[in-house]
């Protein structure tokens, strides 16, 4: 059992986010800035079961607010203003995609690579 010392969180966001996205080259796809973001903003020094389940839970979470703006844009009828809604939690998930590979101290890049070429043998064969 890690104790709460254990523990060392970053310090949580603050108003220079978009600044330090920007000079991450975030606006560039930058996909390892991106992920060196996560890194800074998330867990430090904790054991990888708990960060990666910390990451899992986070990314079946956001996944979940992806799906109840959909459900809110087939009750209400209404896609298109939903839209803003879905990209911004499609964003969330991201941010916990990254935060998996950092558990897992692999890349997004990494990630993406080998997807394509799984998807690749799929339509192959
Ligand atoms: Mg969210």
């Amino acid at each position: 059992m890690v104790s709460d010392d254990e523990y060392t969180w970053a310090e949580p966001m603050t108003a220079d986010f978009v600044d330090e996205m920007m000079i991450a080259g975030l606006g560039s796809e930058n996909l390892e800035a991106y992920q060196d973001f996560v890194d800074v903003h998330t867990s430090k020094k904790v054991p990888l079961d708990i960060e990666s389940m910390w990451a899992v839970m986070g990314l079946a979470a956001e996944a979940g607010e992806v799906l109840a703006e959909f459900e809110k844009g087939i009750r209400k009828d209404d896609f298109e203003t939903r839209r803003e809604a879905i990209l911004e939690e499609l964003g969330d998930v991201l941010w916990y995609a990254a935060a998996l590979c950092n558990a897992y101290d692999t890349t997004l890049e990494e990630v993406m690579v080998n997807n394509c070429r799984k998807l690749e043998q799929r339509v192959s064969n």
